[in-house]
């Protein structure tokens, strides 16, 4: 069985999206191993997010990520990665089908960073370095 990291971003936890996204992993038939409401930091985020160091969009993402709470979660389930994913839509809100978290309930602000709700692990080997990396005890 799988593990994939989600994480509810600031802008999600900011507009009392938490449990609606929740609802939708648990209504999916993923189970909750691990859901902490923390703030990030920016050691956290270089490791999160040191695929995309130097990109444009890198620094105001930090910025974003450090904006407010994020709500960090382990889900586990069959095919859970890919699934959860599917479950998220696509990284821009406005071409996310409906149906997904961000084409549903995301929204495109215009600004320098996708405010797209939620983060989820892309692979198998991201989920295990991402899940040590904001729950180094599991
Ligand atoms: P995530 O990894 O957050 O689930 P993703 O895999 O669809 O989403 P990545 O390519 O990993 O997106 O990028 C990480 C995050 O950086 C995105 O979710 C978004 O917030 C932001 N981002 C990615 N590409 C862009 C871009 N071209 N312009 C602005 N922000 C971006």
């Amino acid at each position: 069985v799988q593990r994939s990291l989600v994480l509810v971003k600031p802008d999600g936890v900011r507009r009392g999206l938490s449990g609606e996204i929740l609802r939708r992993i648990e209504a999916k038939g993923y189970a909750l191993a691990a859901v902490e409401l923390r703030d990030a930091t920016p050691e956290l985020l270089a490791e999160h997010y040191a695929e995309h160091e130097g990109k444009p969009f890198y620094a105001p993402l930090v910025e974003f990520m450090l904006s407010g709470p994020v709500l960090a979660v382990v889900i586990e389930g069959q095919r859970c990665i890919e699934g959860f994913r599917s479950l998220a839509g696509a990284t821009d809100p406005t071409v996310a089908a409906p149906g997904t978290i961000r084409g549903d309930l995301g929204r495109d602000w215009g600004l320098a960073v996708q405010q797209n709700l939620v983060h989820g692990s892309d692979s198998e080997e991201s989920a295990a370095r991402e899940i040590g990396i904001w729950f180094p005890q599991l």
